[in-house]
């Protein structure tokens, strides 16, 4: 499964970027040398080679190869890493189809999600004038708010009770 679509990708990632973007690498001659994250350790006994596009660790003798490494250490399954590489560098990963995951806590986290649209979207309408003139005036602009995801709550205290249980939240 997926075999062409692997083969393309592992030929455009260099493993030595996908693990140095998470653990530390430092070169010594033709590998790559850090600390290995799959047992606990404070010396570098991973080694990283560029050449075979593989990693091996001394001590605990993990090894494989780049889409090894991201799924233990990502804790993601093949069609996961896949995909994660495939957008990397550009691959078409369209056919691979990821079972979106439920969990238990999906109602909260949806409960979440609408919670912070309806206090956002507080301070964005009419009512919300007089908090964005205050933002304003303590020069906390449009960029700030947005990437603190700055919301307004009402005086009236159970609107967000009545959404959420509206929506069966
Ligand atoms: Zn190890």
């Amino acid at each position: 499964m997926n075999n062409d679509l692997a083969n393309t990708i592992r030929s455009k990632v260099d493993i030595v970027d996908v693990i140095g973007e998470r653990i530390p690498l430092v070169a010594r001659g033709k590998n790559f040398f850090g600390v290995c994250p799959f047992h606990d350790d404070t010396n570098p006994s991973m080694c990283v080679s560029r050449e075979k596009q593989i990693y091996t660790c001394f001590s605990c003798h993990a090894t494989g190869n780049v889409f090894t490494f991201l799924m233990n250490y990502e804790h993601i399954d093949f069609k996961e890493a896949l995909k994660y590489l495939g957008d990397k560098v550009g691959v078409d990963t369209g056919s691979i189809h990821i079972a979106k995951k439920t969990t238990k806590f999906d109602n909260l986290y949806q409960a979440y999600e609408l919670s912070l649209k309806y206090f956002q979207n507080n301070l964005n309408s009419s009512v919300g004038k007089q908090a964005r003139d205050y933002l304003a005036k303590r020069s906390i602009d449009e960029k700030i708010i947005k990437e603190f995801e700055i919301g307004l709550s009402l005086e009236s205290r159970d609107d967000l009770t009545k959404l959420l249980q509206k929506k069966a939240l």
